[in-house]
C-alpha cells in the first residue's frame, strides 16, 4: 500500500497551554509541535490530562491560557464547528436510530454535496474500513469493533486535516483491539492524516505512534519516538510507566559508578555528582545470563551472583526472579530466552551470574518519598 510520509511541515502547534478546573490545574504549560502526517499518542496514567489536552485541541473545552495553531491559523478561541478535525470517542457514539449509511453520511450533509455524491462517498468509506455490505444495518446489529470502524469512517468522511482519537480501542476485547489497531494504523498511513490518539495502553502507543507524548500530572514528561521513550527514558516516571524496569537503590560514587552495598557498577552516562542517591535501573530483557562461577576481569561488565528464585514461562521467553542480598528484599526480574535457559540449564534454586551491560544500566533521580 502507498504510504503518505510524515512531512516537515508544522501542522499543529500548542504553546504554553494551561487548563484549570476551579483551583485544580489539569494542564500546566503544555507546548508541543506536531508535523503533518504524524501519528501522535498521548500516553499517561488515568487523570494525567490526556483527554483534557485532546479536547482543548478540538475546542470542546477551551484552555485557560495558551494558544493552539492549526495549519498556520490561530484556532485557540474557535468553537469545534469552525475547526478542521474528525473525532472518534471510546464509546462508539453512533446514532442508534440511523442506519450505518446515514451515520456516515451525517457529517457530509450540508457540505454542498449532492445526494448521489454522498452515496458514492459513503460506499467508498464503507469499503475503506472493510465493511462494504453493512450500510443498511443499524449500529446495534454490528459488533463493537465494527461500530468503531464505522465511527472512524464517519470521522474521516469530510477528509479533515486532523483526526482525533480518544481511547478508541479501550472498550474492545483484546483480540479485536489488536486487529483494529493495525487497521487504524494502516488507514492513517494511507490517508496521511495527522492523527492524535489518547491512550493509557503503553503497548498500543509503542505499536502505533510516530512519537509518544508521555504525560503525568498535567505536564509532559517526555516526547519521543517509541524507541526513544522506551530505550532512553528521561526520568524514572517514563522508565517505569513504559515497560518493566528493575530499580535498585544506589549512590553515585567515584568516576560516576553506582554503588550498591560494597559493590560498584559502571553505568550509562549521567550528570549526577558524587554522593547523590539515585535509582539504578535496568530492563529485564537487557540482563545477560551466565553460568555459575562465570568471572570477568573487566569491572565494567557488571557481573553479579544471583539465586534464581522463580521462573515463569511466558511463551517466547522465561521471566525469572533473581535474588541477591545486595538488593535487600527486592528481586530483579530478568527475561531470558528459551535457548539461554536450555544452554545454561537454568532452574529454580540454581545460582548463576548475571551481567548488567554498562550502556543499559541507567541512573535516575530518586523520587521524593511520598
Ligand atoms: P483518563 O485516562 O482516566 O481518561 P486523562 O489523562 O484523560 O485520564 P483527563 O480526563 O484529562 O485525564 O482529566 C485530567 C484531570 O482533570 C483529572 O484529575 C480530572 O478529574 C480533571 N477533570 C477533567 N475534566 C474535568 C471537569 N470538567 N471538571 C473538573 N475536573 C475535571
Amino acid at each position: 500500500m502507498m504510504q503518505a510520509p510524515v512531512t516537515n511541515k508544522l501542522y499543529l502547534s500548542i504553546d504554553n497551554l494551561w487548563k484549570a478546573f476551579g483551583s485544580f490545574l489539569a494542564l500546566k504549560d503544555i507546548s508541543l509541535d506536531i508535523h503533518e502526517g504524524e501519528f501522535i499518542c498521548f500516553l499517561g496514567p488515568s487523570g494525567c490530562g490526556k483527554t483534557t489536552l485532546l479536547r482543548a485541541i478540538a475546542g470542546l473545552d477551551l484552555q485557560t491560557k495558551g494558544t493552539v495553531m492549526q495549519d498556520g491559523k490561530d484556532v485557540s478561541n474557535l468553537p469545534p464547528s469552525e475547526r478542521d478535525f474528525g473525532i472518534v470517542f471510546q464509546s462508539y457514539a453512533l446514532f442508534p436510530n440511523l442506519t450505518i449509511e446515514k451515520n456516515i453520511a451525517f457529517g457530509l450533509e450540508n457540505t454542498g454535496r449532492s445526494k448521489s455524491e454522498i452515496a458514492v462517498r459513503v460506499q467508498e468509506l464503507l469499503e475503506l474500513v472493510g465493511l462494504p455490505d453493512q450500510g443498511k444495518k443499524y449500529p446495534a446489529q454490528l459488533s463493537g469493533g465494527q461500530q468503531q470502524r464505522i465511527a472512524l469512517a464517519r470521522a474521516i468522511a469530510t477528509k479533515p486535516g486532523l483526526l482525533l482519537l480518544d481511547e478508541p480501542l479501550s472498550a474492545l476485547d483484546a483480540k479485536v483491539r489488536v486487529h483494529l489497531r493495525h487497521e487504524i494504523h494502516e488507514l492513517q498511513r494511507k490517508l496521511g492524516v495527522t492523527t492524535v490518539m489518547v491512550t493509557h495502553d503503553q503497548e498500543e502507543a509503542l505499536a502505533m505512534a510516530d512519537r509518544i507524548v508521555v504525560m503525568n500530572h498535567g505536564v509532559i514528561e517526555q516526547i519521543g519516538s517509541p524507541t526513544e521513550v522506551y530505550r532512553e527514558p528521561k526520568n524514572l516516571f517514563v522508565a517505569d510507566f513504559i515497560g518493566e524496569m528493575n530499580q535498585i537503590e544506589s549512590t553515585v560514587t567515584k568516576g560516576g559508578r553506582l554503588s550498591v552495598g560494597e559493590k560498584t557498577f559502571a553505568c550509562h552516562e549521567h550528570d549526577f555528582a558524587d554522593g547523590t542517591p539515585v535509582v539504578a535501573a535496568v530492563r529485564p530483557e537487557d540482563i545477560i545470563p551466565h553460568e555459575e562461577g562465570y568471572e570477568s576481569d573487566d569491572p565494567n561488565r557488571n557481573c553479579i551472583d544471583v539465586l534464581l528464585h522463580e521462573m515463569e514461562f511466558l511463551g517466547s521467553f522465561w521471566r525469572c526472579r533473581l535474588r541477591n542480598e545486595r538488593f535487600g528484599k527486592s528481586e530483579l526480574i530478568a527475561d531470558f530466552s528459551i535457548n539461554a535457559v536450555r544452554r545454561l540449564e537454568l532452574g529454580v534454586g540454581r545460582t548463576m551470574v548475571i551481567e548488567m551491560p554498562i550502556d543499559r544500566l541507567m541512573a535516575f533521580e530518586r523520587p521524593e518519598a511520598s
